[in-house]
């Protein structure tokens, strides 16, 4: 049979647009379609906006440390939200045309519309049946919402980053990756700020002390936190604003209420039953080593399988299908472990390797070291806010297994140090390196005294 192309992607987002560009410049015949906007989730509604917002929610706490080093500030809130939101989106635009660029430049034929199965070789879209050899299913994932009175009246992620108006007071529901990081940037921006989670404290699957430490910054950054509480209805006032009734009958009335309870794979649309391609029960895709799905010639990658939804997770699992269909050379496998990650709460969260829980379930003996301290820049200012670093080493082979950082730039300083501990840095490598002086990061080699040591199956956390 002959087909149109030899690689079909559906969804330009991250892993999509990667494997795409990679077939191509292999020399397969390649096409990806895309029903919203290039560049999926993360350029969109995901990583960049997000971070954008961070850096304009941080302002704020500089103008106000400025005041220690001499300045006099006149306005500090002056804050205009339609600026900031366009001047985003504006970014966002110049983001897709970049996209569409590296994609045309790649020779793959894009294609604008919604995309659904409809034989395990052809996808219908615009009332057009195309054919391809393979096909790559790379649709991310779309955020859920509880499903209670009134949730109609709330926000998901997608629609926070293009509000009309900034609320004055809101609640964020949940307590992961998202909601911290939108808590951040509302109270940053000057919204009163209202943490609601259902379990304590906020961002569970972190490490235990890290979890602690984050809540107590948040507080003292002034976000109220609910811990187990759970909003059982919203109610709109004709004035716009919203009331939610919490669990214990007590009421909240804000002006908005923004839902950051996870994400689902998205594959509803694509009329998968016509491919013969199974959803696994949990919702995503079931895939083996080479990211087949139970239909070998169908691929999938990304948060549609559901593994780790991380972009850069998906960026290398979409090198993975290009190279594995398209290269003479056998593909680099995805290594899941050790994988560096991200919060972007204030302070920022950093963290690589296992947290102190996982570690005493899988090592005999463990040191833990920690520092907790004011960062030099905060001495001058009279910022309150505090830096929290925590290494954990094997006692047997002295291996440092897990690295963990609250506080000012912890992305970029872990980064570095998941480099290291790819490399199986020891504890003794750390404490050989010469620290670079004055900064923050120079702690994490000059930690010499365990805070303790601890053992399998003891709770240490
Ligand atoms: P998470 O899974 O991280 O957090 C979901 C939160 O919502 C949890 O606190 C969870 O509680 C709570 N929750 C879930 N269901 C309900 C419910 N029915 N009622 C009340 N609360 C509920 O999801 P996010 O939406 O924050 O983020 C999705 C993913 O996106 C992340 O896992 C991450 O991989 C990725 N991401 C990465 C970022 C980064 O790299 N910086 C930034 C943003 C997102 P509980 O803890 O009890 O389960």
């Amino acid at each position: 049979m002959k087909f149109d192309y030899d690689l079909l992607v559906i969804g330009a987002g991250s892993g999509g647009v990667r494997a795409a560009r990679m077939s191509a410049q292999m020399g397969a015949k390649v096409a990806v379609i895309e029903s919203r906007y290039l560049g999926g989730t993360c350029v969109n509604v995901g990583c960049v906006p997000k971070k954008l917002f961070v850096y304009a929610s941080q302002f704020s706490q500089e103008f106000k440390d400025s005041v220690g080093f001499g300045y006099t500030v006149d306005k500090t809130s002056d804050f205009d939200w339609a600026t900031l939101r366009d001047n985003k989106t504006a970014e966002i635009e110049r983001l897709n045309g970049v996209y569409r660029g590296l994609l045309d430049g790649a020779g793959v034929t894009i294609i604008e519309g919604h995309g659904e199965f409809v034989s395990d070789h052809e996808v219908k879209v615009n009332d057009e049946v195309i054919s391809a050899k393979n096909i790559l299913i790379a649709t991310g994932s779309w955020p859920v919402k509880a499903s209670i009175p009134g949730h109609e009246h709330t926000y998901t992620s997608n629609e926070f980053f293009y509000m009309d108006q900034f609320p004055s007071k809101a609640i964020v529901v949940g307590a992961g990756y998202i909601a911290v990081e939108f808590a951040g940037i509302l109270n940053g921006l000057g919204c009163d700020t209202h943490i609601v989670y259902r379990g304590e404290p906020v961002l569970r699957g972190f490490d235990d002390d890290i979890r602690a430490f984050v809540s107590e910054e948040l507080q003292q950054a002034g976000i109220q936190l609910h811990y187990h509480t759970t909003i059982e209805k919203i109610e709109k006032l004709d004035s716009g604003e919203l009331v939610a009734t919490f669990n214990d009958g007590s009421t909240c009335q804000v002006d908005a209420i923004i839902n950051a309870t996870g994400r689902k794979a998205l594959v509803e649309p694509l009329n998968l039953a016509a491919a013969g391609v199974t959803i696994a029960h949990h919702g995503n895709l079931d895939v083996n080593e080479h990211y087949q799905t139970n239909v070998p010639h169908i691929y999938a990658v990304g948060d549609v399988i559901g593994r780790v939804q991380l972009t850069p997770v998906a960026l290398a699992e979409g090198m993975y299908v290009a190279h594995h269909l398209f290269s003479s050379t056998s593909p680099r496998k995805v290594n899941y472990d050790l994988i560096p990650t991200a919060v972007f709460c204030q302070p920022n969260l950093g963290t690589v390797g296992l947290t102190e829980r996982q570690a005493i379930e899988q090592y005999d003996q463990v040191d833990v070291f920690e520092s907790k301290f004011r960062p030099m820049k905060n001495t001058l200012s009279g910022n309150p806010q505090r830096m929290f670093m925590k290494l954990l080493v094997d006692v047997a082979t002295d291996k440092v297994i897990g690295c963990h950082m609250v506080g000012q730039d912890a992305g970029e300083i872990i980064q570095g140090l998941g480099v290291a501990m790819q490399a199986g840095a020891t504890k003794a490598d750390f404490d050989s390196t010469i620290g670079i002086h004055p900064t923050a990061a120079e702690e994490f080699v000059t930690m010499r005294t365990a805070a303790r040591r601890i053992g399998r199956n003891e709770s240490g956390a």
